[in-house]
């Protein structure tokens, strides 16, 4: 398949008259063919219109061949075969490994819609069957779940392939029966066209209308902001900076009919070391840091950007291991130069903070990361905001406290985050409860014994959290719950059967319902 620089607008390929730009190689640090073009207002608007012009078609479609299309999307992406792996390679840096891993899990994000679809649950079908005979009677009611409409993502940079154009924002909005513009990210614009082709070959083959999926490309903010701003756009997925996130949920707050927002942006992740894993075994804990930190250079959401101990020598054997695992760390091309710039400004202000010591400083070079590990107490940190800022990328600051009661002082004062970590033995246990209750609070995921990154992909993940992380801490952007974000209940009060969709008649549709109050199976 060839990358023709086009945005793909209801099936068709075609060009914008915005500003030109080209795809970067982050490796060898030089642009790459063809030229972009990016996308006009009248095409941004034609895309919202056709979206909006598809989805009662869309979300009236039987589960099983909705179920049917998420599939045909995977076998598009895997029939674009290793032209698909080598650009994704050249467009973020990332090694083959990773993106065929990546390639893996879009993929079996797609199925596991599927799979969520042909069950039945996603519906939550609930019926109250009338009671003329009560005082007062009662009517019929019922309930199901629709789709919100069109929604507008906006792809990553960080996962070329599992955050972007056909991942889990696009395959939960599919599952649910909404139409998708993509706004492809300017890093890995030839990635997005060619995932967004297999997409449209996807609606062809099940003949669906071609408004399903539009993907817009272009440079500058005014093209998102414009795709939130269509009346036929009713909700946002994004992944990205605080920044990028917060003035999106601006302008989707801003219109006569505001919109909502599901934003992922910031997190630091926060480790804590409870004090007898930290005596028993600080080296294999500094190991095991080390690789989640460096992992993908650092440009994972839920990087551990912060680690929280117990001052003393047991500390000290932790940082002093893992400064020597990191400070060997090779500099690696890091996504973008902004994100590259970013990082260098991030760790500049670490190592030149008077209050902060640095561990470990591999030495840096343009366009790449090398690991950094800092360290401060915990009375600066608790004093200084711009300590708990994000720095993305493979840096991390330890922050010693004075006993468990300071630990849990400085997960109070932490902003919501994606993840925390609890490295703990079973001694450990009468401290991790003490952290418990404040870390369900502030987190969306609590782990024991393990690394924050590699987030698994089912039923019962939450990747999502309370803000800065996510823009909305009652949704999670992945697993099968990604679905609840694109959906609304709605009500049928004494409708003849004829008149009820399929799932709500008596003879049935979901395998999953309510009934009278109880959930039952068929
Ligand atoms: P970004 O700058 O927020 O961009 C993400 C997407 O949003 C792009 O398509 C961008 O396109 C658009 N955008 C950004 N600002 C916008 C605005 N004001 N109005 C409308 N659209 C806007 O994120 P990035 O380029 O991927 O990475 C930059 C930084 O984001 C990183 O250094 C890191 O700090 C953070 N980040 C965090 C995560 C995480 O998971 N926590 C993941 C990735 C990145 P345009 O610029 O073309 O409008």
């Amino acid at each position: 398949m060839i990358i023709t620089g086009d945005s793909l607008i209801g099936g068709q390929a075609v060009k914008g008259t915005g500003a030109a730009f080209r795809a970067y190689n982050p490796s060898l640090q030089q642009s790459m063919d063809p030229e972009f073009t990016t996308a006009e207002v009248d095409q941004i608007d034609q895309a919202c219109r056709l979206a909006e012009a598809a989805f009662d078609t869309f979300r009236s479609l039987s589960d099983e061949k909705r179920a049917v299309f998420l599939e045909t999307v995977g076998e598009q992406i895997m029939a674009l075969g290793d032209v698909l792996v080598e650009r994704v390679m050249a467009e973020s840096g990332l090694p083959r490994a990773r993106i065929e891993g990546e390639r893996g899990r879009t993929v079996g994000q797609l199925k596991l819609f599927a799979n969520l679809l042909r069950e039945g649950s996603w519906n939550d079908v609930r019926i109250d069957k009338a009671l003329p005979d009560r005082a007062p009677p009662r009517a019929d009611i019922r309930m199901r779940m629709i789709g919100l409409g069109p929604v507008a993502v906006f792809s990553a940079s960080n996962f070329p392939l599992a955050f972007s154009v056909a991942g889990g924002d696009t395959a939960s909005a599919f599952a649910a029966g909404c139409p998708v513009v993509l706004k492809a990210h300017f890093a890995h614009p030839g990635t997005s066209e060619l995932v967004g082709r297999a997409v449209v070959k996807a609606v062809e083959i099940c003949g669906l209308p071609a408004g399903v999926f539009s993907l817009v490309t272009g440079v500058g903010n005014d093209i998102g902001q414009q795709v939130v701003r269509h009346p036929s756009i009713k909700a946002v997925g994004f992944t990205g900076s605080r920044g990028g996130g917060l003035a999106l949920m601006a302008v989707a707050a801003a219109r006569p009919v505001p919109i909502p927002v599901y934003a992922e942006m910031s997190s630091i992740n926060p480790v804590f070391l409870l004090p007898k894993a930290l005596a028993s075994r600080a080296e294999e804990l500094a190991a095991g840091f080390s690789a989640s930190l460096v992992l993908g250079v650092g440009q994972m959401c839920t990087n551990p950007g912060l680690v929280i101990g117990i001052a003393g020598p047991d500390l000290d054997r932790f940082k002093a291991a893992a400064s020597k695992s990191l400070e060997g760390g090779a500099a690696c091309a890091m996504l973008s130069p902004g994100i590259a710039g970013s990082y260098k400004r991030g760790i500049s202000q670490l190592a030149d903070n008077a209050d902060v010591n640095t561990l470990a400083l591999a030495p840096q070079s343009e366009g790449k990361a090398a690991p950094a590990l800092f360290d401060t107490s915990s009375a600066a940190f608790l004093d200084q905001h711009v300590l708990s800022e994000e720095v993305f990328g493979p840096a991390s600051l330890v922050v010693a406290c004075k006993d468990i009661a300071e630990m849990r002082q400085i997960a109070e004062e932490l902003e919501g985050q994606l993840t925390a970590t609890l490295l703990m033995d079973d001694a450990d246990l009468d401290a991790a409860q003490q952290l418990l209750p404040v870390l369900e609070r502030k987190v969306g995921r609590i782990l024991a014994n393990g690394y924050p990154t590699g987030v698994e992909v089912c039923s019962a993940m939450v990747h999502g959290g309370p803000f800065p992380s996510t823009s909305d801490g009652r949704s999670t952007s992945v697993g099968t719950g990604a679905i609840a974000r694109f959906l609304r209940p709605v009500s049928y009060q004494n409708l003849p059967q004829p008149l009820l969709p399929q799932v709500l008649r008596d003879e049935g549709g979901a395998a999953w319902r309510r009934l009278e109050g109880e959930l039952t199976h068929k």
